[in-house]
């Protein structure tokens, strides 16, 4: 059975940042921790590795830690959803709300192909607006999400049931 608690122990809860009131998830920690981030890893790589994926996507920026990791585990390649502006081949764009005005994601047109099967991943799911608009820039370019994978899920504030209630499979470790 997966010790998450301890991998949620070494998750570190900063209040007020970015802004007052926001308690501010920082996975800095679990990074720095060597036996938390092999476990971490390990969870990803032995729940996909029958799973027949065939790409990782990891979002920008915290994603990329993990998804690399996993993708070179996986012996599959990595893909980056980046934040508007910073990729320099052809593009395409999806827009999505923040809770203060909104946001752009992008990704290379070549990034997946039609009937590609996905991982993406992220650290961590709050309102779901980023996985989100993640997924429908997957399914533009015809690519399959097998799953939508985070470290955290924060489920009061409704993002991982949006994303079910998109027809996403998702999955967290902690919440
Ligand atoms: P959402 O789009 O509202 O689900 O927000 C998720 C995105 O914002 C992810 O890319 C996270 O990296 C980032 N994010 C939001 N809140 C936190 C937090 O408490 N800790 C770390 N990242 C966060």
């Amino acid at each position: 059975q997966l010790d998450t608690a301890f991998l949620k122990n070494a998750i570190r809860t900063v209040p007020d940042w970015p802004q007052p009131g926001v308690m501010f998830r920082d996975i800095t920690p679990l990074l720095q921790d060597p036996k938390a981030f092999r476990l971490l890893v390990d969870v990803f790589v032995l729940r996909y590795m029958d799973r027949a994926i065939d790409v990782v996507a990891g979002i920008d920026a915290r994603g990329f830690i993990l998804g690399s990791v996993v993708a070179h585990q996986l012996n599959v390649g990595f893909v980056p959803v980046r934040k508007k502006g910073k990729l320099p081949f052809t593009t395409i764009a999806e827009d999505y709300e923040l809770e203060y005005g909104n946001a752009t994601v992008e990704m290379h047109t070549d990034a997946a192909r039609k009937g590609d099967r996905v991982l993406l991943i992220d650290d961590l799911i709050a309102t779901g607006g980023t996985m989100m608009a993640a997924a429908r820039l997957l399914a533009r370019l015809g690519a399959e999400v097998v799953e939508a994978a985070a470290i955290v899920d924060l489920p009061e504030l409704g993002g991982s049931k949006l994303l079910r209630d998109a027809g996403l499979e998702i999955f967290t470790v902690c919440d």
